[in-house]
């Protein structure tokens, strides 16, 4: 069998049912949906779709689960041995969950198998080692009507945690939702992307095989409109932490406020790439357009916005462009293949849009903005200059492999066009002035800043934005304070 074949197959096996309290529900009496495959446009798999008695049983399953349930009785030490088992088991299915991910979202295997399954596995290692740490703070506090005063606080698991992920990473993106949750002692109840909810099903086994108990963490596929609203609009869920666009978390958010339920939102984001005179050219060149280029230009992170010293800009210029020349549109199971399809025929007709757009506002397509002659959603790498920030391509998510080259003249020009977006996720800086990396790091609104490397991740690192691209932070300790709630206890000694 080749290796597309074996990943179809591995599609084909897995239980495509809702997995809610421990267990695999019946598709009987369940609608389905068609998982597409983005490269040859035919079904990978038919999934039956979370109702609204499933969405019920599963939070009600996580309610249980938590307090003096079989998983909120758990201590630290015992959660951290189970996600650490978890990571252990993702770790050991590493291959099969990067053909799955290649397949189900169109993308070349180097990339699940050198970024998102190493990252979702130290995810898991990461918060297993947060799971017995969640100690409170002991506050000095001056006493009360003349009796001294003892002040600590304790942290505690928000509870359940409704977790929606986007298609580009589903694997990475949930293990950045559900391990910081589950190590805070929170149940969790995933609801993945529609267009590609098959590694998320394929966690779901792994989770059962670590030996979770029931209700702890639950897999709910179906559409947004569908599952996702009757999930987000659960009185038993405590939080919601969504990542996808900001149309959806806008729609999360105002769920959300009805409850005074909290919220993480990871949205959107039009990132600058900000080359100096004095950098590195090999080295930003070949950056810049990974940070543009890498999973089709589905990457939040994306460095959709390439802002360039006006002293190197046509050297630049000619660098991407006989970079982007080298990249290989093709089957992601094809040898030599570097750039793999879009997720779905909206996706292809959203990016070709902008790219008309960009030939309309008059800036120059330098090179791509066609789509090769074959079935799938693929597009050429693109790339315009002569733009200004305020064209549609220079404000909008494009959310495809399509870079937008604007020139300036100073530093200060850049941090102003780098600043004036309605986002702030991230940011990438390729200088080798010291002193302008750190001044300019600062100066930029991004909730991350990377200086020569493009969106290093790492889970011991806080990611999140602001603006329209979100708010409250994944990862790291703050991915811990995000899950949990601090209670203050005084006692009058
Ligand atoms: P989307 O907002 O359409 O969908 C995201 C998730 O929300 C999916 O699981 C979907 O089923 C669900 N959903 C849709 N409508 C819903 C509703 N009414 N109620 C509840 N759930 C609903 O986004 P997408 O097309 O899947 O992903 C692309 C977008 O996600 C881009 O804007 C991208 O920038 C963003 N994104 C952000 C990050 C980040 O970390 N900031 C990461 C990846 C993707």
């Amino acid at each position: 069998m080749t290796a597309r074949e074996d990943a179809e197959a591995l599609a084909r096996g897995i239980p495509a049912v809702p997995y809610v309290a421990g267990g695999w529900l019946s598709a009987r009496g369940l609608e389905t949906f068609d998982v597409i495959d983005p490269v040859t446009e035919r079904a990978l798999a038919s999934v039956a779709e979370a109702d609204g008695a499933a969405v019920a049983l599963a939070v009600n399953a996580a309610r249980a689960a938590l307090g003096d349930g079989a998983w909120g009785r758990l201590d630290g030490p015992s959660r951290g041995l189970l996600l650490g088992r978890l990571a252990d088991l993702l770790e050991a299915r590493r291959e099969d969950f990067a053909c799955l991910e290649s397949l189900e979202v169109g993308k070349p295997g180097a990339e699940p198998r050198m970024i998102d399954l190493p990252q979702a596995v130290q995810t898991f290692r990461h918060f297993a080692g947060w799971a017995d740490k969640l100690a409170g703070r002991a506050i000095p506090t001056p006493g009360y009507r003349g009796r001294p005063t003892l002040s600590y606080t304790i942290r505690e698991p928000v509870g359940v945690v409704a977790a929606i992920t986007p298609w580009n990473s589903p694997t990475m993106i949930g293990a950045w939702k559900i391990a910081p949750a589950l190590a805070a002692g929170c149940a969790v109840v995933l609801k993945p992307p529609e267009d590609a909810p098959l590694t998320s099903l394929l966690l779901a086994e792994l989770c059962h095989e670590a030996g979770f108990p029931p209700g702890a963490f639950s897999v709910l596929p179906g559409r947004g409109i569908t599952t996702g609203s009757l999930l987000i609009d659960h009185p038993g869920v405590d939080k919601i932490s969504f990542t996808g666009s900001p149309e959806t978390g806008r729609i999360v958010a105002i769920a959300a406020a009805k409850g005074f339920r909290r919220t993480t939102l990871e949205l959107g984001g039009k990132s600058p790439q900000i080359v100096f005179a004095d950098a590195d050219l090999d080295a930003a060149a070949e950056g810049v357009a990974t940070g543009i280029f890498a999973n089709q230009g589905e990457v939040c992170a994306a460095g959709s916005r390439i802002l360039v010293d006006r002293k190197v800009h046509d050297e630049m210029v000619a660098r991407l462009v006989a970079r982007a020349e080298t990249v290989v549109v093709g089957d992601p199971f094809d040898a030599g293949t570097t750039m793999g399809a879009l997720i779905n025929a909206r996706q292809l007709a959203r990016v070709r849009h902008y790219i008309q757009a960009g030939c309309h506002e008059g800036a120059r397509l330098l090179t791509g903005g066609g789509c090769p002659p074959r079935s799938g959603y693929f597009v050429q790498p693109t790339l315009f200059a002569g733009a200004s920030n305020t064209m549609i391509i220079a404000r909008e998510e494009i959310f495809g492999p399509v870079g937008t080259i604007i020139a300036f003249d100073s530093a200060d020009e850049a941090v102003a066009l780098a600043n004036a977006s309605d986002y702030a996720l991230a940011a990438t800086l390729w200088t080798s002035d010291l002193s302008r990396a750190h001044t300019v790091a600062r100066a930029v609104r991004a909730g991350a800043v990377a200086v020569n490397g493009w969106s290093p991740l790492d889970p011991r690192l806080p990611w999140g934005g602001s603006k329209l691209s979100g708010h409250g932070r994944e990862l790291g300790w703050p991915g811990i304070e995000a899950n949990t709630e601090e209670k203050t206890v005084t006692i009058v000694l």
